[in-house]
This record gives C-alpha cells, sequence and structure tokens, in this order.
C-alpha cells in the first residue's frame, strides 16, 4: 500500500471536499489536490435559498471551509477557479486550465476522485438564456439573484420540486409576488399527491399562486419584465424566472476517458466508489448507486449520501477492502413549505407500480405528540411495503412538527430491512412533550398490520365509492358541518349507533366507511365485518382525501388562513383545543361559550386543520361573532365574541328563541310529560323541538308493544325487566302509593280534558319534534333500537349540542 499517493479530487464541495478531508486523515504524507471550477470550496449549497430570503442573514457563513482554513487544516493543496478539463488515464494525469488567466497544466495522480456533482438542467427553449432567468446551484448564481431581487416584486418559479418550493417559500417571506408552474398535476413529484396535497394548500393560502399541469414553453422579455408562454396557452409576467426543474450529472470528463456510465449518463461505481478504472473514483450527484430496497442501480442527488460516498472512496483507497462498503442510496430526503413539513424515503407508489412490485400501503393521522399535552398538531403518515415479506420499502410524511423524526426512524428501518411487524414494536422515546405511547410510526406499522391479517380492507380507489354503499361515521354535527359530496351514496351512522342500526344497511351489497381521520372507519369496519358485511375503510378519513367533501363554497364560511396581525390582542377566556381531533374542539368551544359572560371574548387554539371551517359554521349556528381567524405555524386560533343578548344573532344565523331542546333524563311521567308540553308548544310557537332522552329517560321511549330482543346478554335482559317499559309503566315523582296516586293522576286529567302522556308524545311526533335516544344511555343500560317506538332517532351528544347550539330553550327534565 502506497501510503503517499498522489490524489487528485475533481471538484471541491459535498463529495470532493469529504473526499479529500478523510484522505487527509488516513495519511499525513499523501499529496492531496483538490480543484474546483469555481471560485468557492466547500460551500453550504443546501443553505443558499435560506440567505436568499434572509433566514441566514451572514452569506460569509455558507462558506463552511475556505481554501485557506482547507489549506491550514488539512494541509490540501486547494486550486479553486481551475477547471479539470481532461484525464489521461494512459499518463495519469488529469489535465487543468486555469479559468481566469486560460492557462493549462496537467497534475499527475496515483488516484482521481471525481466529485464533479449535477448541473441543473437548462432545457433548450426559446428565450431561455434571458437575463433574469437564473438556476441556483452555487454562490455566484445566488448572488445574481439577489441582485435582481432588488429590483423586482414578482418572481415565478419553474417547478415544484423540493428546491422550487424552498425558493417560493423564502421570496414569498422577501414579499415578491411569487407564482410556481409544474408539468406534473401535483408539487412536489417525488411524493404521492395524498402526502403532497396539504402543501399545494398551504402555498395558496399564503398567496403564492400554483399552476399545476402546466409548463412553459417559451420566454420573452419586454423592460424589465419576463413573459413565460405556458402550454395551456396562459401568459405570466414576472421580473425574475428561476428554473428548478431538476439536475442533470457532471459526467463529460468521465465519459471522454472511457469509464462506464449508465442509462442515464451516471458514472457506474461498484460499492467501495470504484469506477471501471479501479484507481478512478467517483462519488456524489454524478454517480448511481446500488439500489438497497429493490436491488437495480439508483442515482440519489442529495447531500448526505455524496458527503459518505465521498468518505467511502477516500477509506477504501488506503484501506482496501477493508473499508466499509457504501450500501446505496434509498433517498431520504425533507422540504418546509411554511408551517408544514413534508418528508419521504424509500419508494413512492409511483416507483413501485413503475417496477412492478406487488405492495400494499396504508395512511394514517397522528398527533406529533400526546394529544392533552398542549401543541399537539396532525401528521399523515404513508408506509408502503411488499405483501410477500412485509418488507418495508418506502414512507412520507406532511405535518407540522415531528416528521423529521418519523421519516428518520423510517429511513433506519428501511436501512435495516424492517418489516411491518419489526416496527410495531420499535420502542420509541416517548414523553408528553415529544410523542405518544404508540407512535405514529408504531400505529402505521399496527395498521399495516392489519390490513396484511385482513383486519380490515382499505378502499383502494375513492372513485369507486359511488358503487358502495358510504357510511359516514363521523358525529352527525361534523357531518353536517363538513359533508361529504351528495353525488355519493352516503348514510350518517356516528359510530357509537352503528351497532343499533345494522339494519338499515343491505348485507349483500359492500360497504365503505368513512371518518375524519381513518382511526373511527376502521373501528366501524370492524363492527360492520364481524357482523358479516364485505367492507372497505377509508384509510387516512376525509383529512387524507378531501376531495370527497363538499367544496367549501357550498359548506358554512369557512375563513382563509390569514397571517395578518390579529386584531385581537388579548381574550377574556383562552382555551386549548391542541390535540383534539374533530369534534372535539368545536364540543370545548360549545361547552366554554356557554359559560362564557355576554358580550366577553373567547380564544380558541385547535391543531384540527377543519377547524378553520367548523368555527365560522358554529358561530354562525350560535350567533356569535367570529372577531379573527388565522393559522400559525400549523395551528388555528379564533377569537369569538358572545353576543351581549341571546338575540343578537346574525340575521340569516340558524338560531331561533322559539326552538326548545330538551335533555330527558326522568323516567317519571309527570315529568315526560311536562317535557312534551314544552315541546308541542315550541312546535306551535312556529319553532322545532328536540328531545335528548338518555338514561331513566330512555324508559319512555320503549314500546310496551314490542316483544322480546334476541341475543340480549343475560345483565341486559335483566335490566329489561326491573325497567318501566314505555310510557304506560312510568312512574310519578310524587304521591304515587304504589300506582294508586299515577292512576289517580291519569284520570283527573281524562276528567278535565287534558292530553295524556301519550298523547302529547303522539302529538310532537306529528309535530316533526326529534325524539333522540342517547347511543350511550342505549349501551349502558342494554336498550336495544328495536325495542324502541318507532319514528325516533338514535344519537350521541353531538345530536343535542348541534340542536341546542340553535334553540332559544334548553332544559334538562
Ligand atoms: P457539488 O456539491 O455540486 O459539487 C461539485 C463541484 O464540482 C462544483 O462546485 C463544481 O463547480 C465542481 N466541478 C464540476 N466539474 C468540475 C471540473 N471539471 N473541474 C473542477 N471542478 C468541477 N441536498 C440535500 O440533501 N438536502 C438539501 O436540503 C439540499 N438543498 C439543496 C439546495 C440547493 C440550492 C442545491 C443546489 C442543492 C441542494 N441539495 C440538497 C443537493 C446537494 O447540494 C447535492 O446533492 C450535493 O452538493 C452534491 O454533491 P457533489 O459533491 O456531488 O456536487
Amino acid at each position: 500500500m502506497n501510503l503517499s499517493p498522489r490524489i487528485v479530487v475533481i471538484g471541491g464541495v459535498a463529495g470532493g471536499a469529504s473526499a479529500a478531508a478523510r484522505a487527509r486523515r488516513h495519511s499525513e504524507t499523501a499529496q492531496i489536490v483538490l480543484l474546483e471550477r469555481g471560485p468557492d470550496v466547500s460551500f453550504a449549497n443546501c443553505g443558499l435559498p435560506y440567505h436568499l430570503g434572509g433566514e441566514i442573514t451572514d452569506r460569509d457563513r455558507l462558506a463552511v471551509q475556505t481554501p485557506a482554513s482547507l489549506q491550514a487544516l488539512l494541509n490540501l493543496d486547494v486550486r479553486t477557479n481551475t477547471e479539470a478539463i481532461r484525464i489521461d488515464r494512459d499518463a495519469q494525469q488529469v489535465v487543468v486550465r486555469n479559468t481566469q488567466s486560460g492557462e493549462e497544466s496537467a497534475v499527475d495522480y496515483d488516484h482521481v476522485i471525481l466529485a464533479p456533482g449535477a448541473q441543473p438542467l437548462h432545457p433548450p427553449l426559446p428565450g431561455i438564456d434571458l437575463e433574469g432567468i437564473h438556476s441556483l446551484r452555487n454562490l455566484q448564481d445566488m448572488d445574481r439573484i439577489k441582485a435582481d431581487l432588488e429590483t423586482t416584486e414578482s418572481a415565478l418559479i419553474i417547478g415544484a420540486g423540493f428546491i422550487g418550493l424552498e425558493m417560493a417559500e423564502q421570496l414569498h417571506h422577501l414579499g415578491k409576488k411569487v407564482t410556481v408552474v409544474e408539468l406534473q398535476p401535483q408539487v412536489l413529484p417525488q411524493v404521492d399527491p395524498d402526502i403532497a396535497a396539504p402543501i399545494t394548500d398551504q402555498l395558496r393560502s399564503h398567496g403564492v399562486e400554483v399552476l399545476l399541469g402546466d409548463a412553459v414553453e417559451s420566454f420573452s422579455q419586454e423592460g424589465s419584465l419576463i413573459t413565460a408562454r405556458l402550454g395551456s396557452g396562459k401568459e405570466l409576467q414576472a421580473g425574475l424566472v428561476i428554473l428548478s426543474i431538476g439536475v442533470a450529472p457532471e459526467t463529460s470528463l468521465a465519459k471522454e476517458a472511457g469509464l462506464e456510465t449508465g442509462p442515464r449518463g451516471h458514472i457506474v461505481v461498484n460499492e467501495y466508489q470504484q469506477t471501471s478504472d479501479p484507481v478512478i473514483y467517483a462519488a456524489g450527484d454524478a454517480c448511481e448507486t446500488a439500489d438497497p430496497i429493490l436491488g437495480g442501480r439508483v442515482a440519489v442527488p442529495l447531500g448526505g449520501p455524496a458527503n459518505r460516498q465521498g468518505r467511502t472512496a477516500a477509506d477504501h483507497l488506503f484501506l482496501g477492502e477493508k473499508a466499509l462498503p457504501y450500501p446505496g442510496s434509498i433517498g431520504t430526503s425533507i422540504v418546509r413549505v411554511f408551517d408544514r413539513t413534508v418528508a419521504t424515503t424509500g419508494y413512492q407508489t409511483r416507483r413501485l407500480e413503475a417496477a412492478g412490485v406487488n405492495f400494499d400501503q396504508v395512511i394514517i393521522n397522528g398527533g406529533h405528540h400526546a394529544g392533552y399535552y398542549p401543541g399537539a398538531t396532525n401528521m399523515t403518515l404513508k408506509l408502503l411495503w411488499r405483501r410477500s415479506d412485509g418488507r418495508i420499502l418506502g414512507a412520507s410524511a406532511v405535518g407540522v412538527e415531528g416528521v423529521d423524526k418519523r421519516m428518520d426512524v423510517l429511513a433506519t428501518a428501511i436501512h435495516g430491512k424492517m418489516t411491518i411487524d419489526d416496527l410495531c414494536h420499535v420502542e420509541l422515546s416517548y414523553a408528553p412533550p415529544f410523542g405518544s405511547a404508540k407512535d405514529p410510526v408504531n400505529v402505521a406499522a399496527f395498521a399495516a398490520c392489519n390490513i396484511r391479517d385482513g383486519l380490515v380492507a382499505t378502499v383502494a380507489d375513492p372513485t369507486t365509492l359511488s358503487s358502495l354503499q358510504v357510511v359516514d361515521v363521523r358525529p352527525t354535527q361534523v357531518a353536517e358541518l363538513r359533508p361529504l359530496k351528495t353525488s355519493l351514496p352516503v348514510t350518517n351512522i356516528p359510530l357509537p349507533e352503528l351497532r343499533g342500526r345494522l339494519g338499515e344497511l343491505d348485507k349483500a351489497r359492500p360497504v365503505a366507511t368513512i371518518c375524519a381521520m381513518g382511526k373511527t372507519s376502521y373501528f366501524a369496519g370492524r363492527i360492520l365485518a364481524l357482523n358479516g358485511f364485505d367492507v372497505q375503510s377509508l384509510a387516512g378519513g376525509v383529512t387524507g382525501t378531501p376531495s370527497l367533501l363538499e367544496p367549501a363554497s357550498t359548506t358554512p364560511a369557512p375563513a382563509m388562513p390569514s397571517t395578518s396581525p390579529s386584531p385581537v390582542t388579548e381574550a377574556d377566556q383562552n382555551l386549548d383545543c391542541t390535540g383534539l381531533a374533530c369534534p372535539g374542539p368545536i364540543l370545548k368551544v360549545k361547552e366554554a361559550v356557554d359559560a362564557l359572560a355576554p358580550g366577553a371574548t373567547l380564544k380558541v387554539t385547535a391543531s384540527d386543520g377543519g377547524f378553520t371551517r367548523d368555527l365560522p359554521a358554529f358561530c354562525e349556528a350560535n350567533g356569535l361573532e367570529l372577531l379573527d381567524l388565522k393559522e400559525e405555524k400549523g395551528l388555528v386560533i379564533g377569537t369569538v365574541q358572545k353576543p351581549l343578548t341571546p338575540q343578537s344573532a346574525p340575521p340569516g344565523g340558524k338560531a331561533s328563541n322559539q326552538d326548545a331542546t330538551l335533555v330527558v333524563f326522568s323516567q317519571e311521567m309527570d315529568k315526560v310529560m311536562a317535557g312534551l308540553v314544552i315541546a308541542n308548544g315550541a312546535i306551535a310557537m312556529g319553532g322545532q323541538a328536540t328531545l335528548f332522552f338518555t338514561f331513566w329517560g330512555l324508559n319512555a321511549l320503549r314500546d310496551p308493544a314490542k316483544g322480546p330482543v334476541e341475543g340480549k346478554t343475560a345483565m341486559d335482559k335483566m335490566f329489561g325487566t326491573m325497567l318501566p317499559k314505555g310510557l304506560p309503566a312510568l312512574p310519578l315523582s310524587n304521591m304515587n302509593f304504589a300506582g294508586m296516586g299515577k292512576k289517580m293522576m291519569v284520570d283527573r286529567m281524562a276528567d278535565k280534558d287534558l292530553p295524556n302522556v301519550q298523547g302529547l308524545l303522539k302529538d310532537a311526533l306529528a309535530g316533526g319534534a326529534r325524539l333522540v335516544a342517547c347511543s350511550m344511555s342505549m349501551e349502558a343500560m342494554g336498550i336495544r333500537r328495536e325495542e324502541l317506538i318507532d319514528g325516533i332517532e338514535v344519537g350521541g351528544v353531538a345530536e343535542f349540542l348541534g340542536a341546542s347550539s340553535k334553540s332559544g330553550t334548553q332544559l334538562f327534565i
């Protein structure tokens, strides 16, 4: 082994600088020449967008090392402004040219490490070379863009990949009007559409114009503005254009030297980064590597792989086969776009389909930390695995916080060739501010195993829903606030009612269950499957497939998240609803508003994305004034004011003082009667009446004419015999005297021609009163829907709250 080899490194940034530094740590006597075409070495190209946007204020911080510091620290012979123009393999020389003087010379080598990187694509479109059209690769590009930004108010970004979106965000921060054009029908074409969709919303909600499925065909300039003509015929004008449509490996040197290149032009290397000439190594964006997931070869132009490949090349150069081989790249990447983060690792759906892999996938929603700890935000996580053996093939996630942690865990799992079973029991750090006892990573694995084990089938294609029986298992109030498309054959059966309402579904036809986040619909799916239904559940819920919802314009006034400062500085009360999934926030708001003094304000913070729609709708329904609504760092913050008088509901609002909502808790005949009298009165006044029968009150709804119900447990049967069966059996609250008092009362009322309780109930139903049996109490008391009188509904607390929000009279009996 030659401990003092002459090493020429071509390219002085990620891969090259890493290789040169590692080589020096193997040998103090090696001659290491680092050639760099540009004026800078070892700069942070990943930080360039953030200096342009002003987040990294000091330009010098981007120069991680300088030629002088590399000379001083590593004794490297750094030659900037020096381009390698030829590799003479016979003479073992690299021919170089000084880019300033044009002078050529040769450098002898024992080994070459090629790390020339990749250059931004520059398609031959008319006008592409106009001034004001930029790519971003190095500090000089950055300086030119920065200078142009001084005099322009608008920017057009071509390409919605990772760098394009970083630029969109940063230029928006500078106050520029930003437009993004993307050829594909989604932003971030590297990730699956369902994970990318929230990013499009995020861009648009910040005022960035996003044009998808369209491509620039030519550019022209008029004065200081550039006009881009798109394939669709649209014309866009901006002061500055940034091309961010991908990169091509810089491999002309390698090709001319006769080194083997792959189908897309990348330099072919082995696991030690050796090219087809074993004394020449290659690292970084210019080369392709092994694909550790499916086998074969991949090219992954990212900073991490480039740095580690450079290290591997230097290790092998000195250690031979004792060096740790490079295992290949899986493509783990991450980007922040305003308040959202998207990350991906391994294969995504399209690539797996193209590769013909038999795979499955699941999408779940979960909090980035424990829901009960303030500030929890939602994250959507997708996991893809091979059907045959459960091996994890890829993952992606979008959320506000904690996306990086989950993606790194999943990248490690892919690297370790783990399966969905392994992932179920990966033990991750947990305390309330950091995670959950069941981390989203574990939950995704549980869900994957449920699918693999046949416990649940997922809706593979939402467009097929119209041919199924769709059961929306969200609480009715939520289903009304955020309705599913009217074109879908939907029945709303909230989960707690499902067991009692199975008869409403046709067992001969397949059913699809849908909820907000995907969890409740899975529970519903299990109930249906165990009752013999052919059922599919919508993974990720409507949060993951918002296209299933009616568009915002037809649902109650959605609020546009705004970044403008709130006019309300302090509210009388604050309510933290972070970490609560729908309908939690609205139920909490209802509770808080009820306790609020007239005229007082309430500031609510929620992490449920749908709250931007729910709060305005809730305010409208309840005559509250919505003073402010905005989104900040993924949290929805709204401020509402309670009216000074209940009459101050806005015109057109749904509140009506004639409406009455009653909770019938008692099973005493006279109390039930009183409730029915009030209900009928409300109807007579032109209002609506809703009676929510709960616990003992349920006995009023039992139909004495209906026989015993099959399949009850012994305990349920015992309860049934001990409790009064229907109106005729209800006792009196006072002077009952073992039924004597009640008989007297009934007779007296008949004498005086007053209506009896059965008549009152009949009148109420005929008048359109809603009689709702509390599903939870039914479960507790073992009462089944089949034994209740006809014409009643079964509902949860949301039913009551929904009705009471519109009522002038609310009573507990
Ligand atoms: P480079 O770092 O590009 O270095 C190649 C160098 O070789 C260049 O300086 C070039 O001038 C020089 N060179 C080329 N040919 C010759 C020659 N013939 N003679 C002499 N010198 C030559 N990756 C991430 O993982 N995360 C990120 O957040 C991220 N953000 C990015 C943001 C931007 C704006 C850019 C441009 C890239 C980003 N990347 C990111 C990608 C990452 O920077 C690259 O994958 C990585 O730098 C590739 O390293 P490399 O050594 O192969 O090439």
